[in-house]
């Protein structure tokens, strides 16, 4: 096993999939309300694709944890018989998707049953009006039918993402941890990133996660909770002394490229070594052109030593990557 170095440092452990760039919900900071061009589907890896390509990072690249997202994996016909795949090519990788959850109370069991690990699940407000607002659906009730679920499955712990969005939902953070801690979620609020088909992100308008802490400090007591961060995103604090926590993941005012462990892998075999990476590279066209195991990892590990150190959202030569986060997989 040779892992997945970058020139500073880095070892890439943590693989995120995306199954599909379509998803069934609209988020306004994510995709304009009549869709996007979506992939053709001769360009989208089968499923067998996407299994072998998973099977050579698990055994030859030392990626321990693999994640499915999109677009909205659960639309993924495929979903179960993928995890199926993974699970019987190694017992012990940790395996999770982030989902909008919709569909989720019917496959929830199914997927748990393959080898899934865990769920997070996105939801920024317990308002059924603001919902309707963001995603442009009227899904609540489904949302929270698939969170229920996926604990009664043994999908957990279940945390929930949530973004905040000036003058929509703002002012709901308390609320939503509350209502997460009541139900034993797990809440972490990611800060909006420059990566929405529409360009409408806007530094000087996004909400930090200073005026995040603020926010929650009206009506809970945050303390750092004990655990060093390491690679993860999220800063976690204890709610009112714990055990419930809160993450806040504020990607964009306090980065965290120096330990970033991440790597990505689009639903057209393009391995991207940074969300915010202005190039790919494709291991479709490689596997299809008849490239061995061996091959496709030594490309790999070729795309990752290219990764840079930081995203530089603040750098005035910042430039949003060509794909929005919907075709990447968040
Ligand atoms: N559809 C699934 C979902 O919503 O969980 C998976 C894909 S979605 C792109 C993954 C995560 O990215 C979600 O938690 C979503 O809120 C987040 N996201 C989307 N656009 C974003 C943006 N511009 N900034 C920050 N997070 C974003
Ligand atoms: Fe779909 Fe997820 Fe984007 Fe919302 S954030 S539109 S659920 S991909």
């Amino acid at each position: 096993m040779q892992p997945l170095l970058d020139q500073h440092g880095r070892a890439a452990t943590d693989l995120r999939v995306s199954l599909t760039d379509r998803c069934n919900l609209r988020c306004t900071y994510c995709m304009p309300a009549e869709g996007l061009d979506w992939l053709p589907t001769d360009e989208q890896l089968s499923d067998a694709e996407v299994v072998r390509l998973i099977g050579i990072a698990v055994r030859d690249l030392g990626v321990r944890e693999v994640r499915f997202t999109g677009g909205e994996p659960l639309v993924r016909r495929g979903l179960v018989d993928i995890v199926t795949g993974v699970r019987a090519l190694d017992p012990d990788v940790e395996m999770s998707i982030t989902t909008n959850a919709l569909g989720l109370a019917r496959t929830a069991g199914a997927l748990a049953a393959a080898g899934l690990n865990r769920v997070n699940v996105s939801l920024d407000t317990v308002r059924r009006d603001t919902f309707n607002e963001i995603t442009r659906r009227d899904r609540f009730d489904d949302v929270v039918e698939g969170l229920g679920a996926a604990v009664e499955a043994g999908l957990g712990p279940v945390k929930v993402n949530a973004v905040l969005l000036r003058g929509v939902n703002d002012d709901q953070a308390p609320e939503l941890l509350a209502w997460c801690v009541e139900r034993g979620y797990q809440l972490r609020f990611i800060e909006q990133m420059p990566l929405d088909a529409q360009h409408g992100w806007d530094r000087t308008s996004m909400v930090t996660a200073d005026e995040i802490f603020a926010s929650l400090a009206t009506r809970f007591t945050l303390t750092p909770a004990s655990e060093p961060r390491g690679s993860a995103p999220a800063e976690l604090f204890l709610v009112d002394g714990g055990p419930a926590t809160v993450g806040v993941i504020a990607s964009v005012t306090r980065p965290f490229c120096g330990d970033c462990d991440r790597v990505r892998l689009t639903a057209d075999g393009q391995v991207r070594n940074c969300l915010f990476a202005r190039s790919e590279s494709d291991l479709r066209v490689a596997m299809r052109a008849g490239a061995s195991d061996a091959d496709i990892a030594e490309r790999w590990r070729a795309a990752m030593w290219g990764k840079a150190a930081g995203h530089g959202i603040d750098d005035p030569t910042f430039l949003q990557p060509d794909r929005p986060m919907s075709a990447i997989g968040g």
